[in-house]
C-alpha cells in the first residue's frame, strides 16, 4: 500500500472509531506514517499532506502512546525532533539540542499547560507568572554561532542533534548579521542565536512568478519556499531570494545576555538582529488567549506567515527549572491556529460564467474538512494558473481556505500521481449560451461576451440583491436561478415587478415567505443611489468605485451624459473603468433599464458631495490607520470611510509602519501599543478637522 492510501485509512479509522485491530498494532502503522511523513516533510520538503492532516494522527498517536502500557518506541515522532540531515551537506552537532514545541489547540489546552507548569514549580494555580507571547513564524528554525562578534556558523536544527552546516547560504540572508554590532572582538566571547528563516510574502509571490515565468514548479507556501531556498547546494541562488530571519532566543551563550527571556531578545536587538515587534508580556494566562485569537484574523495583514503563537515563561530561571520532556521544553507552548490548508482529490473541473462574462474555472472536490468547514468547491482561478501548476484532474492537491476568501486550489502534489489523471483545457464555448469564450491580449481570463448569456444574468440578479448592493433579505442564489429560469425575472427591474401571486407559483414558496419577500425587495428601493450603481454589475464598477461615482456625479443622468475622457478626469477613475462605464451607459438596454428603475421609484441619485473636489487631494494617500476603541459619534465603518475616501488605508495591526491610530473610549492594548513604538494617536475631532483641509 502507498503511503497516501496508508495515511487515508488510518485517517478513516481515527473517525469512525472501530478501528477492528489492537491499540498496539494502530501505534505501530501510526508511527511508521507519520515517521514517513517527516522525512518528506523536513528532508524532501515536498510533504504530500498538509500540517493539519499530519497532527491530527500525531494527536492521535499520542494519546493511544498515553493509554499504552508498554514504553513508547524510540523512533516514535512523539520522542524526536524533525528528522536526520540531509546528505550533501556537512554535519553539525548542536552542544544543546534545538527542540519542537508542544502544542495547544483551544483555551483549555492552554490553560493545562500553564497549570502543569505551575504544579511542576509547586506554585499554587492562582500564580501569575510573567509569560512571552511571541508570533509563531511559519518558517525553518536555524541556528547561528557567533565567536567573537563574527558569524561562524549556520546551521539547520535536523533531527535536534545533528543538523546541517548552512553557513555560506545563511550569509546571503540580509537580516542575519555577520557580525555584532558593539564593536572590538563583538559584545560577547560566544552566542548561539536561534530563530527562523522565512519567506516574506510578497518575495514569495515574486519568486513563484519568476518561477512560472522560467517553467518551473511553484512553492505550495512560504515555508515550503523558506525551507527548500536554504538548504539549496548552490549559494547564488539562495542569494537570490529574498529570505529573512527573525531571531527568538538563544542557545548556548558565554556569559548571561539577560535574566528573561525578553531582556535577552532587547540585547539581540541592540546587537542587529531583526525582532518580531507583535510579542506581548503577560502577567499569567488571563488573556493570552485572547491575544493567540486576535491574530487568527491580523494573520493576513502580516507580511509573513504565521501558523500560531508562541507563549513562554519569562524568567530564565523558571524556564531551567521547568526543563523539557524529549522533544519539546515544558516553558513553553504552540497555540496553533485553526487549519487553514488540507489535501484531497480533485474530481472535475468545470467553468463558472460571472456576472462580467468572466470565466472561472471551479474545483470539484472530495469534501474536505478545513478549520471546520466543509469545502467540495474551490477556485483554480484561470487556464494559465492550472496550467503553471500543472494541476490535472484525478491529482491530489493542496486546498487552501483564508478568512473570507474563496478557498482555492494552491498546488497538486505530483509525486502522487498515477498516470490517470487527465490535463484539463479551457473549453472553446460557454457552457451556458455556447457563444465562443474570448481571451483579451494580456489578460488572463476567458469572457463570454454574449449579452443575453442566461448564466450572466443569474449572477447578476445574485449580485443585485447580494448585502453590499441592494441587500434583499431572503434573496440568494438560489432564488436567483429559479426566477430567471421560470422567466419571472428577464431583466434587474423584473425583481420590482415581481407579486406575492407570481411567487406562489414557484416551488417552495408559501404566502408568508411570498409576502416578506415581497416586502423586502420594496424596501429595498430606498437602498442609496452608490448601492444601486454598484448593483447593476458594471465591469470594474466595485463598491469603491461605485460610491466614487456616485459622491462626485451623483446621478444615472450625470453619469450617463459624461464622455469617456470627462470620465477620467475624476481623481480615482483611470481610462479602463471609464471606458467600461461609458460603454455600459451607451447600450439601449441598460438606457431602458435606468429609465424603468426610475420609473418604479428606485433612488437613481444623492446629493453630491461637494467636498469631493477637496478630497480628490487625497491628503490621506500612502497613510496607514489603525482604529481603537468607541469613537464619540462615527461608527466603524463610518471613520473607515472617511479615512480611505481621502485615500488612506485601514489597518488591523499596528506597527513602526502606522501612520495614527484613530482612538476612541476604551482602546484596548493597541494604544499601549502605540505609545511604544511611538505612533500619533488622534482623535475623532482631529481626525475630521484634518478631513476638512
Ligand atoms: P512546530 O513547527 O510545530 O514548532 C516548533 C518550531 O516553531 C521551532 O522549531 C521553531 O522553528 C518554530 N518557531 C517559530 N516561531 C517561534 C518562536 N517565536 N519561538 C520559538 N519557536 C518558534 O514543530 P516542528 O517540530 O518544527 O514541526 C512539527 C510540525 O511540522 C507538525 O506539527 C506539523 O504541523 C508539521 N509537519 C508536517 C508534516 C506534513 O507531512 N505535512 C510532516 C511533519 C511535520
Amino acid at each position: 500500500m502507498s503511503l497516501l492510501e496508508r495515511t487515508r485509512s488510518l485517517q478513516r479509522s481515527r473517525l469512525d472509531g472501530d478501528h477492528g485491530v489492537s491499540a498496539e498494532s494502530l501505534i505501530d502503522r501510526l508511527i511508521d506514517v507519520l515517521n514517513d511523513h517527516s522525512a518528506l516533510y523536513h528532508q524532501e520538503i515536498s510533504p504530500i499532506i498538509s500540517d493539519f492532516e499530519y497532527d491530527q494522527l500525531f494527536g492521535w498517536l499520542k494519546y493511544l502512546e498515553n493509554e499504552d502500557s508498554r514504553p513508547a518506541r524510540q523512533d516514535s515522532p512523539s520522542h524526536r525532533v524533525g528528522a536526520p540531515p540531509i546528505d550533501g551537506f556537512e554535519k553539525v552537532q548542536h552542544s544543546v539540542a534545538l527542540l519542537s514545541l508542544g502544542n495547544a489547540f483551544n483555551a483549555q489546552e492552554l490553560r493545562a499547560w500553564y497549570d502543569r507548569a505551575l504544579k511542576r514549580l509547586e506554585f499554587s494555580l492562582d500564580t501569575k507568572v510573567d509569560l512571552v507571547a511571541e508570533l509563531k513564524i511559519d518558517g525553518l528554525a536555524l541556528s547561528l554561532t557567533y565567536e567573537n562578534g563574527i558569524l561562524v556558523q549556520a546551521a539547520t536544527r535536523g533531527d535536534g542533534q545533528t543538523g546541517e552546516n548552512i553557513t555560506v547560504n545563511a550569509k546571503t540572508i540580509r537580516s542575519i548579521p555577520l557580525s555584532l554590532k558593539g564593536g572590538g572582538r563583538g559584545p560577547i566571547e560566544s552566542l548561539e542565536v536561534r530563530g527562523e528563516v522565512y519567506f516574506p510574502k510578497r518575495s514569495f509571490e515574486e519568486l513563484n512568478e519568476k518561477l512560472v515565468a522560467e517553467g518551473l514548479k511553484v512553492f505550495a507556501n512560504p515555508r515550503n519556499a523558506a525551507a527548500g531556498s536554504l538548504r539549496l547546494l548552490d549559494s547564488s541562488v539562495t542569494a537570490s531570494r529574498e529570505l529573512a530571519f527573525f531571531a527568538y532566543g538563544t542557545g548556548p551563550v558565554s556569559e548571561p545576555i539577560g535574566g528573561t527571556h525578553s531582556e535577552e531578545l532587547q540585547s539581540l536587538k541592540k546587537w542587529g538582529f531583526q525582532i518580531n515587534q507583535e510579542s506581548q508580556k503577560w502577567n499569567g494566562i488571563e488573556g493570552v488567549m485572547d491575544f493567540c485569537t486576535s491574530f487568527v484574523d491580523k494573520r493576513d495583514d502580516l507580511n509573513y506567515e504565521i501558523d500560531g503563537v508562541v507563549v513562554k515563561f519569562d524568567s530564565l530561571e523558571l524556564q531551567k527549572r521547568l526543563g523539557a520532556v524529549t522533544n519539546a521544553p515544558r516553558w513553553a507552548v504552540a497555540y496553533k491556529f485553526p487549519a487553514r490548508e488540507s489535501t484531497t482529490t480533485l474530481l472535475d473541473i468545470v467553468i463558472n460564467v460571472g456576472r462580467t462574462g468572466m470565466i472561472t474555472p471551479e474545483a470539484v472536490l472530495d469534501s474536505v474538512e478545513i478549520g471546520g468547514v466543509l469545502v467540495s468547491q474551490a477556485t483554480l482561478h484561470n487556464e494559465d494558473y492550472i496550467q503553471n501548476r500543472d494541476i490535472r484532474i484525478g491529482d491530489t492537491v493542496l486546498v487552501k481556505r483564508a478568512g473570507d476568501v474563496i478557498p482555492a486550489v494552491v498546488a497538486s502534489i505530483d509525486s502522487l500521481r498515477t498516470g490517470h489523471e487527465k490535463v484539463w483545457t479551457m473549453p472553446p464555448r460557454c457552457p451556458s449560451c455556447d457563444t465562443l469564450l474570448e481571451r483579451m491580449e494580456g489578460e488572463v481570463d476567458h469572457f463570454c461576451t454574449s449579452s443575453t448569456c442566461p448564466a450572466q444574468f443569474i449572477r447578476l440578479v445574485e449580485h443585485f440583491a447580494s448585502r453590499d448592493a441592494m441587500d434583499i433579505e431572503g434573496f440568494g442564489s438560489k432564488l436567483a436561478v429559479q426566477l430567471v429560469e421560470s422567466g419571472n425575472v428577464a431583466a434587474l427591474d423584473g425583481i420590482y415587478q415581481l407579486t406575492a401571486e407570481k411567487l406562489l407559483r414557484l416551488d417552495g414558496f408559501a404566502s408568508k415567505k411570498a409576502i416578506k419577500l415581497v416586502e423586502s425587495i420594496l424596501a429595498s428601493k430606498n437602498r442609496k443611489f452608490a448601492r444601486l450603481l454598484f448593483g447593476m454589475g458594471i465591469r470594474h464598477v466595485g463598491k469603491t468605485i461605485a460610491e466614487l461615482l456616485a459622491n462626485s456625479l451623483g446621478s444615472f443622468e450625470i453619469i450617463s451624459a459624461k464622455s469617456e475622457e470627462e470620465l477620467s478626469e475624476i481623481d480615482g477613475i483611470g481610462p479602463v473603468i471609464a471606458k467600461s462605464v461609458s460603454n455600459w451607459f451607451k447600450n439601449e438596454e441598460n438606457d431602458k433599464l435606468v429609465a424603468s428603475l426610475t420609473a418604479l421609484g428606485l433612488t437613481v441619485s444623492e446629493v453630491v458631495d461637494n467636498k469631493s473636489e477637496e478630497h480628490s487631494q487625497q491628503y490621506f494617500a500612502g497613510m496607514t490607520f489603525v482604529i481603537t476603541g468607541t469613537l464619540p459619534t462615527l461608527g466603524r465603518k463610518e471613520a473607515e470611510e472617511i479615512i480611505k475616501r481621502d485615500g488612506g488605508k485601514i489597518s488591523t495591526s499596528i506597527s513602526a509602519k502606522t501612520t495614527y491610530l484613530l482612538m476612541g473610549e476604551k482602546p484596548g492594548s493597541k494604544a499601549a501599543k502605540a505609545a511604544k513604538l511611538g505612533v500619533t494617536v488622534l482623535s475623532e475631532s482631529e481626525l475630521l478637522e484634518k478631513t476638512r483641509v
